[in-house]
């Protein structure tokens, strides 16, 4: 029996794990309880990741079409394809789509390769759909996308405004800090958020914000704190249309407690006023003083479990890498660090117009890796169209047959979490490695030695990486241009690490407790924004996520456990639009959009309010029955983050 002490493979709470290894594929999970993140504390989905560690489905070998070929014939392919498209059709026309299930050393491969080498920015990843709101809100305040506290700022707080995010059932361990909190000092709940969730139901206060209204509503109370004379004034349009009790009930919280943090998640980011969104919630923050202290700031709740080292090293299209934007001193530093042949020398396509790009041909190579976008990009259909059009699909994945794998022309074998290597960073900026648990299965690889070999076959150099601690020590290396830049992200400390050191690196947070404290922050007025109304189409549809399942599930459904909370994906409808369409509880029902229609199973709920209805987001084709719930979001996204609008789309419901 062997200990390994590991990271979660799921969400951005980032725990801590001692993995007890057992015998060749199996594993005994408990929390570690010296990780700053839980302190030995797991949820359901964690405590079960045993379940998942087997080999069936796994991808194993490198395959063409249908075919098993040899690493050594599948890279070659996949450099000649990638190289006579650059030469025929320009850079722009290669594109990658990556993943924040990716570590860091991946994505920072995988950034390096595209922007420094093949001369594009065209590398999106499925965080774009998760928190690249966040990540808007945060440049335009912060000037850099830097999160301004830390989970020890939850212990230490008087209220805590839980803003769409049902962190009971997303964030579970974070729920249980703040439940902690709640026990210690008294510290009290609110949860803004249009549907009465499992937190909503557990909160002090339920603010059933309308759909998108969480713009017109921080404003208010903005407004409200200036009125009080704990704000300093900045125009501010507020719009809440709350009942005066919980507005008035909301705001003598906000006045009576100092010591307070915002969390705010998918249900604000996924808007097509998300950036925005953002920017009221770190208004409010900015206005009373309330940030880069203990107990207080706004606290962006990231999804993944690498998003946001994904964002540190660049894996957005709108960032180059390290915290660096696009102009010409930050481009040229960057074309140095990396002795780069090609530098890219602008923003490229963020998510949904990368897809519009392949659908209309204009990007014909296309590799993602370790993500599932036939399921999980919103107007899923059109995706499916993209992928089929695409000329040349590779797929790196741990998994032989996704719904997005059945595109690919090449699959090539990733390793999975328990057999690879490196780091991740979790919400609050904490930086913990992952460690093999278990020897590579088949012919599997990490992402950044498959992503080198192909440079390598390009004929680039600087990808001679031989263990993921290489390329960290690039990357902390590369932090020196970020601190010339003036940036917080600063890692050159461990740039010298040695392979020991790195192996055996704690847990630690870059930029401190409180990053922010003494820099310059901006104040953004935004306005309320919302979408068009259409009558074919009376209620608006919100999508998420369930307890127990983890995206597209191509991992937490191979767990049986797991499947007990929710066997298939349900419609949550409030009674009154249910008697409206006549619909019946447990019968099953179409939701319609102007981009696809699903049919789901109907659950019958007050929790649901008036005029909305919810579906989960994970059910693909390769999990047989279930609704698929991002065949109806449309392509809508915001206008500063290109983050999708997965929230707030119009949809009717109908009997089947
Ligand atoms: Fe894993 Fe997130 Fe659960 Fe922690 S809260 S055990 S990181 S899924």
């Amino acid at each position: 029996m062997r200990e390994v002490r590991t990271t979660c493979a799921y969400c951005g709470v980032g725990c801590g794990i001692r993995a007890e290894v057992t015998g060749e594929r199996s594993v005994t999970i408990r929390g570690d309880a010296e990780h700053p993140a839980n302190f030995g504390k797991l949820c359901s989905k964690g405590t079960h990741l045993g379940e998942t560690v087997g080999l069936d489905g796994r991808l194993l070998h490198p395959m063409i079409g249908e075919r098993r070929a040899g690493w050594d014939e599948a890279i070659g392919l996949v450099a000649g394809k990638m190289r006579d498209c650059i030469e025929q059709h320009g850079p722009d026309s290669v594109a990658l789509y990556v993943s924040g299930q990716l570590l860091t050393e991946d994505y920072y491969a995988a950034n390096k390769l595209m922007k420094g080498f093949v001369g594009s920015a065209n590398i999106d990843t499925n965080s774009r759909l998760c928190m690249a709101s966040a990540v808007a809100a945060h440049n335009r305040a912060f000037g850099e996308d830097v999160v301004p506290v830390t989970y020890q700022d939850l212990d230490e707080a008087d209220l805590i405004l839980l803003v769409g995010s049902n962190t009971a059932w997303c964030h579970p361990v974070i729920w249980q800090r703040i439940e902690a909190a709640r026990e210690a000092r008294g510290t009290k709940i609110v949860v803004i958020d249009p549907r009465r969730t499992e937190t909503a139901e557990q909160a002090d206060l339920h603010v059933p914000v309308k759909p998108d209204g969480d713009v017109g509503l921080f404003n208010a109370l903005l407004s409200d704190m200036v009125r009080r004379g704990l704000a300093d004034p900045i125009p501010a349009m507020g719009e809440h249309g709350l009942s005066p009790d919980v507005f008035a009930a909301l705001a003598d919280l906000v006045a009576a407690h100092p010591r307070m943090v915002t969390v705010f998640s998918m249900g604000a980011n996924q808007s097509v006023a998300g950036s925005d969104k953002g920017n009221a919630i770190i208004n409010l923050h900015l206005a009373m003083g309330r940030i880069n202290a203990p107990g207080m700031g706004p606290f962006s709740m990231t999804g993944q479990p690498n998003a946001m080292g994904g964002r540190e090293v660049g894996g957005l299209a709108n960032m180059l890498a390290c915290h660096l934007g696009f102009s010409e001193a930050e481009i040229s530093d960057v074309s140095d660090f990396w002795q780069a042949p090609r530098m890219c020398s602008g923003p490229g396509l963020k998510a949904v117009d990368l897809f519009r790009a392949v659908h209309d041909g204009r990007v014909k190579f296309l590799w993602v890796m370790a993500t599932n976008p036939a399921v999980s990009m919103p107007d899923a259909g059109f995706v499916r169209e993209a992928l089929a059009r695409c000329e040349t699909v590779v797929v790196s994945d741990v998994i032989a047959d996704t719904d997005t794998a059945k595109f690919a022309q090449v699959r090539l074998p990733a390793l999975a979490w328990g057999e690879k290597d490196g780091t991740v960073t979790n919400s609050e900026r904490r930086i913990s490695r992952q460690r093999a648990l278990f020897d590579a299965p088949g012919e599997a690889r990490s992402d950044w030695a498959i992503i080198g070999e192909v440079a390598k076959a390009l004929g680039f150099a600087g990808f001679d990486w031989t263990s993921a601690a290489d390329v960290f020590r690039e990357y902390a290396a590369m932090t020196a241009v970020s601190v010339k830049h003036g940036k917080v992200l600063d890692l050159t400390d461990r740039a010298g690490l040695s392979d020991a050191d790195y192996d055996a690196m704690e847990p630690f947070l870059w930029g401190g407790r409180h990053p922010m404290a003494g820099r310059a922050m901006a104040l953004v007025p935004v306005e309320p924004r919302t979408r068009a109304v259409d009558p074919a189409f009376p209620l608006r549809l919100n999508t998420g996520r369930y307890r127990d399942q983890w995206h597209t599930m191509t991992r937490t459904g191979l767990s049986p456990t797991l499947a007990q909370h929710r066997r298939e994906p349900l419609l949550e409808v409030h009674p009154d639009d249910a008697a409206s369409a006549r619909i019946i509880d447990g019968t099953l029902a179409r939701v319609v959009t102007a981009s696809g229609a699903s049919a789901f199973r109907v659950l019958v709920t007050e929790a649901q309010g008036r005029g909305q209805v919810f579906v989960p987001m994970h059910w693909s084709d390769a999990m047989a029955s279930g609704g698929r719930g991002n065949l109806l979001p449309d392509q809508s996204v915001d206008p500063v983050s290109g983050q999708p609008g997965f929230k707030n789309n119009a949809c009717r419901i109908e009997p089947v």
